[in-house]
Parts: C-alpha cells; structure tokens; sequence
C-alpha cells in the first residue's frame, strides 16, 4: 500500500476501483521482408485483424454515427487489394503492409477536392492503427470499450479523447499531465467524475488492473489499498455521498442573497446530454455552450442543418436561457480533419473568433443555425477572445448579414436575440467600457482572463501554483469589468471555473456578478454559498 498526496483537485468525489490504463502503445511496424512460405500466415494475420476491427466497429457504430463511415471504410475493397499486394508481391510483413496501405489510402483522401472525401483522411488513419494493433497483438486504449468500473489513469487526455466516456463506469481520472483549468478537468466536472490531474510519476507507480483508492477533494491516491484501507473510503464515499443528497435538498430553493438580490446560477455545458445532466441542479439557464465540442466530435465542419437540430434541442430544453459561444477552437483544442499550422504559442495564435472571422462562410453556417435555433427557446450569441472593437463589430455585421438571408428565405429567429460576448483577454478588460456599449452583456472567462492576464499558462503544472484567480491582478479586472457593466445597465456573468469555486463566492457577491455559470458538479455546492453568506 502507497499513499501519495496531490495539491490540486480538478473534480471532486471520491472513488474506489481498480486502474484502467490509457496509454498509446508502440505501433511502429515490425522490420524486414518474409519468405515466400510466409505469404499465406501474413495475409490471414490481416484478414483476422480487419475482421476483428469491423466487429468492434460494429458494435461502436450502434452508440455513435461517427463509426458509420469507419465501417465502411474497413471493409473496403481497395484497403484489402493494397494490403494483399503489399506482401505478396512486396514481400512485406503484415504491420509494414497494413501501415504503408494506410499511408497511401489516407494521402488520396487528402488530396481530394471535396471537403468530405478529404475528411475521410483522419478515419483510414483511425482505422490502420486500429488493424495494426490488433496484428501486433496490442490492445488499443479505449474508453468506450470499458466494460466495469475503473479510475482511468492516463499521461494527459485531450479533449477527443473524452467524446467516449461513459460517466457510469468511469469512477474516477487521474493524469500525469495537465492543470486544473485544461479541457478534461472541466469535461470531467461536467460528467460529476472525480479527478485529479498534473500527478507527476504517477504512471510509473500503478499497474493496470491494480485496486486504486481516490479523494479528489482532499488529493489523496491510495495505490494496491489493504484491507482497511479499502473500506475507510468506501465509508468516505458513502459519507460524501450522503452530504452530496444534503446539498441536493437546497435544490428547490432560489438563489437569493441575504440582501434580496437573485443570483442566476447557469450550467457550462458541451453538448446536449449535459444540460440533461444540469436540469436537476435546477438551474436558470445554460451560461456557456462551448459550441467547439460538436466540432471536436464530428468527422467534418458541422453543417448549418447538423447545427441547428443540437441547438434546437438545447433551446428547448434550456428554455430559460442558452448562451451559445460561437466556435472556440484552436489553442489546446483541435479537429481531427483539419490541419491547424504548426505555431510557437497556440493559445496567442489563430483561435476562437480569429477563426470565425477568417473563415466567415463556416462562421455564418454556425450563426445561421443560432439564428434558427432562437425561434425555440431564449437564445443568446457569445463571442470568445474578443480583443478589439473592430473584431466585434465585425461579428455582429456577419449576425446581421445572416438575419438578412434568413428574412429573405422566410425562416424565424428571434429579432432581439441578444448578442454578447466573453471577457477572457486584458484588452477586452481596458476596453469593458466602450464594449459595454455594444454588447448586450458579458460573459467573464477566468480561465483564459488569468493565464493572459497573468501571463501564467492554465494547463502548465510547473507553475500552476502561480495560476491564481484569487490574485489581484484577475479580481481588480473582475471588478472593473463588472462596473463597466453594471453602467451600461448590461447583466455581467462569469463562466470561466472560478464561478464554480465556492470559496470564490463571498468575492463575487461582493463585486456584483449577476450570473454564476459553472459545469453541473459545483451548482449545489455554489448555491449553498449564496444562501448562506452572512
Ligand atoms: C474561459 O476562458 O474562462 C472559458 C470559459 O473558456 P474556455 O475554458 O472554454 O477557454
Ligand atoms: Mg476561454
């Protein structure tokens, strides 16, 4: 039995199963040619790997549409011709075979003209290492395929790799990489699964399958736990949940200050099925759709239609109010069929609103879809990293333009849709008075806000110590946006992490944020704050 201890938490709760690894294993092929006489054992060591690939396809493409086209691919004609030939001719192994067909499939798709057949790039690619793996005799990590409860241990996840997990059987996250405030901290909040993240050498000190203990709140790791051990956080687990039942019984009551001000209190979600999640903390609204997430998650540019049927749906359900941000990608997030150049600093490079504007027929597909959406719900335009008045007035000209085009073609929308945006860089701060004056409100993001304006990277464990909202710095800014805000007579929310830090919110109150948006996990425990701040 080991313990080790963790500074900070990324999702609260406690879990006790064993490890399930998440590591990439080494697919380079294996080296040299074969003999004649081994032709036949080679090309069967294909056919048994695809077959066993389109069997897990199959059963993966029942749960999510985005293995249709994966299916059908790995069981191409041509995939089967140039691995075949590949050793027989070629005389080359399976794994050498299997990788330089892939090589060859992947680069025609890339080189086609039609956007979708160049997508389809990323797939062959998908598929070969899934045939490869299987050929090597690797198992490929996987969340979807995870079976029985496991804390997942990995060196970092990005934010792909969490489409796949199923919140039922994933009990807790551990990663050797990471800050509080990356992507997979704030899905893992959203999903209520305890983690913790930036646990140096941690890899090195657990084995798959190994009985894992985990208090994400107080950073505690009890690796191979004995007898006792074992049932001390089962008895844990069972208290924590006992206060969490506690806390829900507040649900029912409105966030109100002891001085009569009603506090909204708003979900951040990524897709659907978290405002589904985020409905029984009763909230008033959804304070943050990061949009990107049904990019990251597809296998092309998400058409206006593809769009407007999930935003619908959030609408309707989030009837009170969604606030969708328009497409935020770059930085740490990425789409697997488009290549982003190489940059030296991502996070001060071609991101969020950049893109948008860049790329304005992407970007009216998506506020097209807003747009539409709106005629079913109390919908609301966000735009991420704004930095200049040039940049918003743009973007507003392009929601504009959309109306217009909609008018023309006789579909609804809602006229007054109010169109704000996100503070979350230190221009947009300086310049919060003149922007409330053309935003219909503000939406402070503290995780980007603190790393600019600190100028302290939120995913860099080395000096995470130093990534403080708390410092002066990020709360005069807060303090000044919101005073901004307030003068316009605009609302001002807040939907970077900090809004879910129940320490953060005696400060909050007091500054005069009207609206807390946070992931689904941190409402009650915010909600108790509010109500019981003297
Ligand atoms: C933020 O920067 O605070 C924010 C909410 O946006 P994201 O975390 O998606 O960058
Ligand atoms: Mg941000």
């Amino acid at each position: 039995m080991e313990q080790i201890r963790v500074e900070k938490t990324a999702s609260r709760g406690i879990a006790v199963a064993p490890v399930y690894m998440y590591l990439e294993p080494d697919l380079t092929p294996a080296p040299g040619n074969i003999g004649e006489d081994a032709i036949d054992t080679e090309i069967a060591k294909f056919v048994a790997a695809r077959d066993a690939v389109i069997d897990e396809l199959t059963v993966l493409s029942e749960k999510n549409e985005i293995f249709a086209a994966h299916l059908e691919i790995a069981g191409d004609f041509m995939l089967q011709d140039g691995i075949e030939s590949k050793i027989r001719n070629d005389k080359e192994n399976v794994e050498r075979a299997i990788c330089d067909t892939i090589d060859e499939i992947a680069m025609i798709f890339a080189s086609m003209d039609d956007e979708y057949m160049k997508e389809r790039a990323a797939d062959v690619r998908d598929i070969g290492k899934r045939i490869l793996a299987k050929a090597k005799g690797v198992k490929l990590p996987d969340l979807g395929g995870i079976t029985e409860p496991v804390v997942v241990m990995a060196r970092d996840m990005y934010p792909s790799d969490t489409v796949s997990i199923n919140p039922e059987l994933v009990k807790g996250i551990i990663t050797e990489e990471g800050g509080v405030t990356s992507h997979v901290s704030i899905i893992a909040k959203s999903l209520g699964i305890p983690t913790l993240v930036g646990v140096k050498g941690i890899l090195a000190r657990v084995s798959d399958g190994e009985m894992i203990c985990l208090d994400a709140g107080e950073g505690v790791i009890i690796v191979k736990p004995d007898e006792a051990a074992e049932a001390e956080y089962i008895a844990k687990k069972e208290a924590y949940e006992a206060e969490r039942a506690r806390l829900e019984k507040l649900r029912t009551t409105p966030a109100v200050t002891k001085d009569g001000k009603r506090i909204q209190l708003c979900a951040n979600v990524g897709n659907v099925q978290d405002i589904r999640n985020a409905l029984p903390m009763n909230i008033d609204g959804v304070g943050l759709f990061r949009s990107e997430f049904l990019y990251m998650q597809n296998t092309h540019f998400p058409t206006e239609e593809e769009q407007f049927v999930v935003y619908k749906e959030a609408a309707e359900l989030a009837s009170e109010e969604l606030t969708i941000r328009t497409l935020d990608i770059g930085g740490d997030k990425e789409l697997s069929y488009y290549q982003f150049d190489k940059e030296e600093n991502p996070f001060l490079g071609w991101r969020a609103i950049r893109i948008s504007l860049d790329m304005k027929g992407m970007f009216k597909e998506q506020l097209r879809a807003i747009l539409r959406a709106s005629a079913f719900g109390h919908v609301r335009i966000m735009f991420p990293m704004i930095i200049s008045m040039e940049e918003l007035l743009e973007a507003k000209a392009v929601v504009k333009e959309c109306m217009a085009e909609l008018d023309a073609e006789g579909k609804k929308y809602d006229k007054d849709i109010e169109i704000g945006m996100m503070i979350e860089t230190p221009a947009s701060v300086i310049l919060a008075d003149e922007f409330a004056k053309e935003a219909d409100f503000f939406s402070i993001g503290t995780n980007d806000l603190t790393q600019y304006i600190l100028v302290v990277d939120r995913g860099n464990k080395k000096i995470a110590k130093k990534y403080n909202y708390f410092s002066p710095a990020v709360l005069k800014s807060i303090g000044r946006v919101i005073e901004a805000g307030h003068k316009e007579g605009i609302k001002v929310g807040m939907c970077g992490e900090m809004a879910g830090d129940p320490k953060a919110v005696p400060i909050l109150l007091d500054l005069g944020l009207d609206e807390f948006s946070m992931s689904a996990g941190s409402i009650d425990y915010v909600r108790e704050q509010i109500l019981t701040r003297e």
